[in-house]
């Protein structure tokens, strides 16, 4: 039998909101393989819960928002006093004003541009550089990206933007750190009901429709994600890989016309 014991490994979780967060999805079959992972949240408003969720698990708390360097610095401090060191990174994080997702991109805001770049994309940036020293023996870096990076989604706007530096940014991450065994790769994922989903007008429409029309005709389940999130950052199953951006979204992206008449 094939098994992936993780005994012994760490890894830093960014982005759990609750249980619907894929970040949480990604962090399940690390833990059950035998890794202790450290958990990042923004704001003590989502500690209790994260308490919750977390209780029974090896693993601490810290609070980072990552629009601030102080944050950041202190959170990585407080896992190398911890661990020592690290194997993994989990950023699945984003955010992008309300008013981005309501208005035409055209109108988009100069501030509004920085939020949603420095949050969504700059963030990768800045927890790997932190991350990088503390991987000694190589290590894997996860985010999460989707396809308004590439194509127009309605609505989507600032954030595909941001989504896009996001993608480009795990290129030239994973090549200035793969001398030193660090990969970098983003999942794609197809919509999931997250919270930070719901700031996203007519995402119920969206959600039924790549459902209907991707290759598999469903929607993914968020477990999907954590089992390619595991994949990659397992050395021992994605060792091949960085520089990737990877779809976990049912066949959606690879389809170029959409015809009403196949079989439901
Ligand atoms: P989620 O559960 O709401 O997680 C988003 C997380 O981002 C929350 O924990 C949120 O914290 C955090 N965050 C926002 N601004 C932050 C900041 N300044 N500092 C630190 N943390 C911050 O939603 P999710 O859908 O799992 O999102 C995770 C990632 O997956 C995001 O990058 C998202 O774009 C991506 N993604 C989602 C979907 C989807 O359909 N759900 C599809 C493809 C990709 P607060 O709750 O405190 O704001």
């Amino acid at each position: 039998m094939y098994t992936i014991d993780l005994t012994g490994k760490t890894g830093l979780v960014m982005g759990v909101a609750n249980q619907r967060s894929l970040a949480w999805a990604i962090a399940q079959p690390l833990v059950q393989a035998g890794a202790r992972l450290a958990y990042s949240y923004q704001g003590e408003r989502l500690l209790p819960a994260l308490e919750k969720l977390t209780a029974g698990q090896d693993t601490f708390l810290v609070p980072c928002d990552v629009t601030n360097d102080d944050d950041l610095d202190a959170l990585f401090e407080t896992v190398e006093a911890r661990y020592g060191r690290l194997d993994y990174l989990v950023h699945a994080l984003a955010f992008a004003p309300q008013v981005t997702f309501d208005r035409p991109f055209v109108e988009v805001a100069r501030d509004d541009w920085r939020t949603a770049m420095d949050v969504s994309a700059y963030s990768l940036v800045a927890a790997t550089r932190r991350a990088a020293p503390l991987m000694r023996d190589g290590g894997s870096i996860v985010t999460l990206s989707y396809l308004a990076a590439e194509r127009v989604v309605p609505h989507y706007n600032m954030m595909g933007v941001a989504k896009a530096a996001l993608e480009a940014s795990v290129r030239y991450l994973a090549y200035d750190l793969g001398p030193q065994g660090i990969r970098v790769n983003a999942l794609s994922a197809g919509p999931a009901r997250t919270i930070a989903a719901r700031s996203i007008s007519g995402f119920g429409e969206m959600y039924g429709e790549a459902g209907r029309a991707s290759m598999l005709k469903r929607n993914i389940e968020t477990d999907e994600v954590g089992g390619l999130g595991f994949a990659l950052l397992a050395g021992q199953l994605g060792g091949g890989v960085t520089g990737a951006t990877i779809y976990v979204d049912a066949g959606f992206h690879a389809i170029g016309m959409f015809l009403p008449d196949r079989a439901e």
